[in-house]
């Protein structure tokens, strides 16, 4: 094996230019994946943590130039849950064994804080983990949150390229994102973050830096997709990302955080049969299923093809916890709170 595989295996650390050149060759690979399959059964064993993913509301005031969701995109049928709907489907989501729902949605402000505080509340009564994933708010917004019953919030840096990021978010703010993730953290949220492989512009230096980043910002959850182009937005025309680097930096991040979880994300799987069960063998631990309801996922676009929208979730599920059994792993029975190990 490779002298800085098995460093990077042994000691969970590696220099910015040997990222770089790990990134940067694909002759590593096999050995990368295999070293992030030993590490994920050393710190976090062979439970996958299964979570509800309740795609809420498509309707955003962003203009992210990858997202199907952006506001310029005319060609989306938005829609916003009731709290009841989004309430019973979490109550669905825990008839189908779920500990956790994800409660994922465009960044808006249809939802009020206090709609957001019932909300949580009532899903709290569920005994279910939550976690939120909706976008940049205030520090006071994020303790509302937190107090109500979130335990958990994902919010992707995306892109740790400052040019890049300014280039794809002209709306945003770079500093304002990564301040969101320093006040979730403060707040005792676990902090989920990640980024988009396969950007225009992006190199394996900017992905090197991504997976720094990760850890710099004290990550309990690192989600990575391969970039998808949706036809709907400026980006339609680009390459996007690959399977085979998506999942080698989600390698990489098992290998540098041992103990974190890491989701086989569905833009892995609808860019590969079986993608979610590679990733599985390839150091990821999660898996977030879609619970939300049929008329509404298909209207959730953020990317065209999206695995998964056309299943049942009660079927899904037990697709997926049989897939998970034959390769030799079991659906953990606990929330699947990060266990620290390091
Ligand atoms: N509004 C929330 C949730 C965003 S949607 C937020 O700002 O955090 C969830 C994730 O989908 C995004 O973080 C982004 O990384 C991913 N995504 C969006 N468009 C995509 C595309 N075209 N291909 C792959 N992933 C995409």
């Amino acid at each position: 094996m490779n002298k800085i595989v098995r460093k990077i295996e042994k000691q969970h650390n590696l220099s910015l230019e040997e990222l770089v050149l790990l990134i940067g060759n694909d002759c590593y690979d096999k050995d990368l994946f295999e070293a992030a399959d030993r590490v994920r059964q050393k710190y976090v064993g062979d439970g996958v943590h299964l979570r509800g993913l309740i795609e809420f509301s498509n309707v955003c005031s962003r203009s992210c130039f990858y997202c199907g969701l952006r506001c310029e995109n005319r060609n989306v049928n938005r829609y916003s849950l009731g709290a009841d709907e989004i309430i019973s489907l979490a109550g669905r989501a825990k008839e189908l064994g779920y500990k956790t729902v994800v409660l994922q949605s465009g960044e808006s402000s249809v939802y009020s804080v206090d709609k957001m505080v019932y909300i949580l509340r009532e899903i709290k009564k569920f005994d279910l983990a939550i976690t939120l994933s909706i976008g940049e708010k205030s520090y006071e917004e994020y303790k509302q949150f937190k107090n109500a019953g979130a335990d958990r919030f994902l919010l992707r840096i995306e892109t740790t390229d400052t040019a890049i990021y300014k280039a794809l978010h002209p709306d945003m703010d770079f500093s304002n994102r990564v301040k969101c993730l320093r006040n979730l953290k403060k707040l005792g949220y676990e902090v989920g973050t990640g980024c988009l492989i396969g950007l225009p512009s992006q190199t394996p230096l900017s992905l090197a830096r991504d997976l720094l980043f990760f850890r710099e910002i004290g990550a309990d959850m690192i989600g990575l997709g391969p970039f998808i182009p949706n036809p709907d937005t400026p980006l339609s025309l680009e390459r996007g990302g690959t399977f085979e680097m998506a999942r080698k930096v989600m390698a990489l991040v098992r290998l540098l955080m041992p103990d974190i979880n890491i989701p086989a994300t569905t833009a892995m799987e609808t860019l590969s049969p079986d993608g979610r069960i590679l990733a599985l063998q390839s150091g990821a631990n999660v898996v977030m299923p879609n619970v939300t309801d049929f008329v509404h996922k298909k209207y959730y676009n953020l990317y065209p093809g999206k695995s998964g929208a056309d299943v049942p979730a009660a079927f899904a599920k037990r697709a997926l916890e049989e897939k998970i059994e034959k390769i030799g792993r079991f659906v953990s029975e606990d929330f699947g709170f990060r266990k620290k190990n390091i």
